[in-house]
């Protein structure tokens, strides 16, 4: 058996640790690990998506409508937008994989921006395709584009909210950067975490009802994130009828649960629960940033649903992130990026009050 060599080159992706491993490997029950290093909802899975899930669950031996009617129109009602301009996926990443494999071969250039969301470049490696990044820390779409007329790419990744850093493009700006691309490239505007940047900032939210007529622009959105359903693997993509068309070549019958169809549809109409989400994600954003300043740590302004400090001196990403773990707390190191840095997901005013305590208490240690 002889795997191609890019396949057999390329690194498994780190997710965030899942909680199983923290149980095992630090003997530390469930019920007292909090976890942050994934973005995931604090408050967990949405009422409504809930009691869906448990009034749906008899219809788990069946099939789902595989048009995805349902959830497409209820998607639709909410962006202003028709079915045939949405195209649902297992998590936003399968979109993304949808894609690169429908666009790239060996020859293809795929232009990103430094540090984003580690899934474009490894699925543009599938493909054995050229991976072009900016060379500053943050998008930054001047030089975007300065590389995009160098280059000539097949896609480009603008992840706004920007995953790990949380920097966020405002609207103006990706509107003209759109005009400026030829037909013949694809833009995937990554929009995983644009309900926290349209609350806290509307300069800076992007809606898919604006780029349908545009041929060669994807808006991707996800379940995973406010909506508390990662574990139901339901994303989508939003763009011009005839590039979802294409794109529904790539999707294989079946590639979301009768349940997870269900639950995603519910959470849309729980407004409650997200407004909820986004109150508290920003009240307790700033109790970070208070602790950061008292301590002297940088922290990056975030548009998402987690916060990134940059370490420095005797602080090292790798081991306070293990320090927390054995005290049962999951962040995310970002030392596989490249960066002495650590991601952690906004929690309950509960979690980050424990996580900010321990914290201070590994980084005066270290310090001292
Ligand atoms: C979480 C995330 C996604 C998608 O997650 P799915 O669970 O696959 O929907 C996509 N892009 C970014 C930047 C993310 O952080």
């Amino acid at each position: 058996m002889r795997f191609r060599q890019h396949i057999c080159d390329l690194p498994t992706y780190e997710v965030g640790k899942p909680l199983e491993l923290v149980m095992r490997d630090y003997n530390i029950a469930p019920a007292d690990i909090i976890k942050l290093g994934s973005n995931e909802n604090p408050f967990g899975v949405a009422p409504l998506a809930k009691q869906a899930i448990h009034d749906n669950a008899h219809l788990a031996y069946m099939y789902p409508d595989d048009s995805y009617y349902e959830l497409k129109e209820s998607l639709g009602q909410k962006y202003g937008v028709q079915s045939e301009h949405i195209i649902i996926g297992s998590g936003s990443d399968q979109i993304i994989e949808f894609c690169v494999h429908a666009l790239c071969d060996e020859m293809a250039k795929v232009l990103m921006a430094q540090t984003t969301f580690a899934m474009y470049a490894i699925y543009a490696k599938h493909c054995n395709a050229t991976i072009i990044r900016t060379k500053d820390f943050t998008h930054n779409l001047i030089s975007m584009l300065h590389y995009y007329k160098e280059y000539k790419p097949n896609i480009i990744f603008l992840c706004t909210p920007n995953n790990p850093l949380g920097e966020a493009l405002p609207k103006v700006a990706v509107m003209e950067f759109l005009q400026q691309i030829d037909n013949d490239c694809l833009v995937v505007l990554d929009c995983a975490y644009m309900e926290y940047c349209a609350y806290k900032d509307s300069s800076y939210a992007i809606t898919p009802k604006e780029i349908i007529e545009l041929p060669n622009v994807i808006y991707l959105g996800t379940f995973s994130k406010i909506y508390g359903l990662g574990g139901m693997r339901v994303g989508y993509g939003i763009g011009n009828n005839k590039l979802i068309a294409m794109l529904h070549k790539m999707r294989p019958p079946f590639n979301i649960t009768t349940l997870s169809l269900k639950a995603a549809n519910a959470s849309l109409f729980d407004e409650q629960f997200l407004l909820q989400s986004l109150r508290n994600n920003f009240a307790e954003m700033d109790r970070y940033k208070c602790f950061a300043n008292q301590y002297s740590l940088e922290i990056l302004e975030s548009y998402a649903n987690f916060v990134t400090f940059l370490l420095h001196n005797k602080l090292n990403s790798t081991k306070i992130g293990t320090l927390l773990l054995q005290r049962g707390i999951v962040v995310r190191d970002l030392a596989s990026y490249g960066l002495n840095a650590i991601r952690i997901t906004i929690g309950t005013p509960q979690q980050n009050e424990v996580v900010i305590q321990n914290l201070i208490d590994i980084i005066t240690n270290i310090r001292d």
